[in-house]
């Protein structure tokens, strides 16, 4: 297949490198001129797109998707499908979407799960929204730079998916860590803690598959000085994201709300920047009642 490939970041690049392994034929564009081995470098987003069956966009958020696609739109030949891969906000997702088949593409929003390592070894989980021909037409490439696409519903689902997991997994992350430090006061040994909860109703994927304390459970972040895995400033991304869609539809969500205010003081106002999510357990750690 003729792929169209723009934004060649942490993710773009290693996922354009696996169609590339898989045998397609693809054109990239990154304003950063990011090359990657096997990649056609082209020198704008139209020039990537112009002839593709398929173009994906892997980008930073939801205004330079909205640019990206003014841009290439016009240039994609009739038929081809749009399948962006960022993580980007509901609403912009489902603009690009209306902007795409109302001249007669096919559109899919599919971002993912897995993070870095998951894109370079082909194993990310998507997430997607569209119709169904859209995502019938984008599930061949999914399988080769993912091991699971799950088609969620009409444009904007594969968004929603991905926010209100990532919610859930913020919000759980700070609960995981709290306790640990609490526990810590009470005087609990964090393995035996680890051994309570993670086999009691207390578990959840941050205590059992990814443990915020050192030397505890599986291997994770914390046991690497807490270097991301997954950025406390891309945990906050989302989890805006989540609060933004949560004003835009009306819905209540006090524990996405209290996450958001956490991690972006965490982020912004004391030393989480290009740390781990994980290091809120430090954070709690050093802290008191008040
Ligand atoms: P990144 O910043 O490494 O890559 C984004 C790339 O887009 C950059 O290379 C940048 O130069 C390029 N770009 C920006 N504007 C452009 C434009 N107008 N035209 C062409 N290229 C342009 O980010 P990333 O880590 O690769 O993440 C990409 C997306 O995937 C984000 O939406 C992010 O939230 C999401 N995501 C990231 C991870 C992760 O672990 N990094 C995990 C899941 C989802």
């Amino acid at each position: 297949m003729q792929i169209g490939f723009i934004g060649l970041g942490n993710m773009g690049a290693p996922m354009a490198a696996n169609l590339v392994k898989a045998g397609h034929q693809v054109r990239g564009f990154d304003t950063a001129g990011v090359v990657v081995e096997g990649v056609t470098q082209v020198q704008t987003g139209a020039e990537a797109a112009a002839n593709a069956e398929a173009v994906i966009t892997m980008l930073p958020n939801g205004a330079i998707l909205q640019a990206v696609a003014d841009q290439i739109i016009p240039h994609m030949q009739n038929g081809a499908v749009f399948i962006d891969c960022s993580t980007v906000d509901v609403d912009s997702a489902r603009a690009v979407a209306d902007q795409a088949t109302s001249v007669g593409l096919l559109s899919v929003d599919a971002p993912v799960s897995g993070g870095i390592g998951g894109a370079s070894a082909g194993t990310l989980t998507f997430m997607a929204g569209g119709s169904g021909l859209a995502f019938a037409k984008a599930d061949p490439l999914f399988d080769i730079m993912g091991q699971k696409a799950v088609h969620c519903g009409e444009a904007g689902a594969g968004q929603a998916a991905k926010i209100c997991n990532n919610m859930i997994l913020g919000v759980t992350m700070i609960a995981t860590c709290e306790a640990f430090a609490l526990a810590d006061k009470l005087g609990l040994d964090r393995q035996k803690m680890f051994d309570v909860v993670s086999t009691s109703s207390g578990y959840s994927w941050t205590m059992n598959a990814y443990c915020p304390a050192p030397g505890v459970g599986p291997s994770s972040p914390a046991d690497n000085g807490y270097q991301p895995g997954f950025a406390a400033e891309l945990m906050l991304k989302d989890l805006r994201l989540s609060q933004q869609a949560a004003d835009s539809a009306d819905a209540d969500t006090p524990m996405g709300h209290a996450a958001t205010a956490l991690y972006e003081q965490f982020v912004e106002t004391e030393d989480g920047l290009g740390q781990d999510f994980s290091a809120m357990l430090p954070r709690f750690e050093k802290r008191g009642r008040s």
